[in-house]
């Protein structure tokens, strides 16, 4: 059964090739001062900053430029940003970059005019806001997060070991982004691999996740195969536009709320990745897969039919003559197959863990109360210690 929902998608998504000359029609709802804010410089190597520079001048734009965002954006970082919204009075602020500076662009928008510290009462009370919001765009250049589709923005601070995504509402979705596949064809292929696993398990952290039939489950099923096809072309042949289209229309749509409508939903492996990236600044979607096959291998025995569900349903499993536990074993081998195909991390010392941050990482780690198994510092522990 499908539980109660409201359903409303605020951001207004232009996707496709080119789809950067809708930008002007955009820029001339708000006023004259633009935030720009980008990462570390990927957009002037590749030339989009050209070409967004161009549209906001001809806007008769004045630019304010936040650059240096960086990948796990830091609670120092934001109030830098807060800083220069409140100083040139922004309208807008322009994210043109990956999930980091989407998300750091929406935790601008909702601090800047925070009465109190934004990491305290957003992060750490995790509250609703009360105060002013500015209104962001995004200009997507990586893929993944679904950011530029939804409210959430993930802050790291480096001093307490804290990363932390608030899942903000409506008003601070992004108000318009522009998703051109082309833009991501300059992402190295680690950080492109990592954007596909990311995908991957949004979507997994809201399907593993209760018994109710529902028709949430059929559309995440629908789009992990979709994301399996489409990310084995893309991984061969970066340039090959069906592809990398098809995997960017699939990472807005694991995270932009559709897929979690109606029911339950887990999360911990990003949990337990969120509290990794805070020790050691690695890739989001590696912090993932690095822990993603010992967490999910130990939870099996508490959702069994799902995973048989996932094994035959999206791996294409053959049922027959097998045990309902063979089967379900039998879908994760084929996605650790896969996982290792893509070359993803599969172990947490790979990205910097060691044995002595481990008690750090559990008790950093939020536990959620949506999966198969509530899980205890225990078991978070012997996750970690499999992971490595
Ligand atoms: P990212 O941190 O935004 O970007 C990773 C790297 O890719 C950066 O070094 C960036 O370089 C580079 N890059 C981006 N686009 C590029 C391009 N077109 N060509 C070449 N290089 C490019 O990666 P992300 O995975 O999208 O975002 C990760 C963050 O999002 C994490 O903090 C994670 O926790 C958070 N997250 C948010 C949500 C959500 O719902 N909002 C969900 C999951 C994760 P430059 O800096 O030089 O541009
Ligand atoms: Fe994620």
């Amino acid at each position: 059964m499908l539980g109660n929902f409201c359903y409303a998608n605020p951001t207004r998504l232009y996707f496709g090739e080119g789809s950067l000359k809708y930008l002007p029609e955009e820029l001339a709802q708000y006023g004259e001062n633009v935030l720009l804010v980008y990462g570390g410089g990927s957009i002037k190597k590749n030339g989009i900053y050209d070409q967004v520079l161009a549209a906001l001048k001809a806007s008769g734009k004045r630019v304010v430029e936040d650059a240096g965002v960086m990948p796990n954006p830091t609670v120092q970082k934001l109030y830098e940003g807060c800083e220069k919204v409140r100083q040139n009075h922004i309208d807008l602020i322009l994210a043109v970059g990956g999930g980091s500076v989407c998300d750091y662009a929406k935790a601008v928008s909702v601090s800047a005019y925070c009465s109190e510290d934004p990491w305290e009462k957003y992060y750490l009370r995790m509250e609703d806001v009360d105060n002013e919001i500015v209104p962001v765009g995004c200009v997507l250049t990586m893929v993944g997060t679904g950011s530029e589709m939804n409210g959430g923005a993930v802050i790291t601070n480096p001093d307490s070991k804290l990363k932390i995504g608030h899942v903000f509402g409506d008003d601070v979705f992004p108000k318009f982004s522009i998703l051109d596949p082309v833009f991501t064809y300059t992402l190295p292929r680690h950080q492109m691999v990592a954007g596909f696993f990311d995908i991957m398990s949004h979507i997994l952290e809201q399907y593993f996740s209760g018994t109710d039939d529902n028709t949430s489950d059929y559309i995440a099923e629908g789009l992990l195969r979709s994301l399996i096809h489409s990310s084995r072309i893309a991984a061969e042949d970066p340039q090959n536009y069906e592809a990398r289209s098809n995997i960017m229309w699939i990472a807005t749509w694991a995270l932009n709320t559709l897929i979690a409508k109606g029911k339950s939903t887990d999360w911990m492996v990003h949990m337990i990745g969120q509290s990794i990236g805070a020790y050691t600044d690695a890739t989001h979607g590696m912090t993932l897969s690095a822990v993603s096959m010992a967490y999910y291998r130990h939870i099996l025995p508490y959702g069994l039919p799902k995973f048989y569900r996932y094994a035959v349903q999206v791996w294409g499993v053959d049922p027959q003559a097998k045990s309902e536990e063979q089967v379900a074993a039998e879908g994760l081998e084929r996605m650790e197959a896969y996982m290792r195909q893509l070359g993803l991390v599969m172990d947490i010392t790979a990205l910097g863990v060691t044995e002595e941050m481990l008690d750090g990482i559990a008790d950093g780690t939020f536990i959620m109360d949506g999966g198969y198994k509530v899980l205890d510092r225990d078991e978070v522990v012997a996750i970690l210690k499999e992971s490595m």
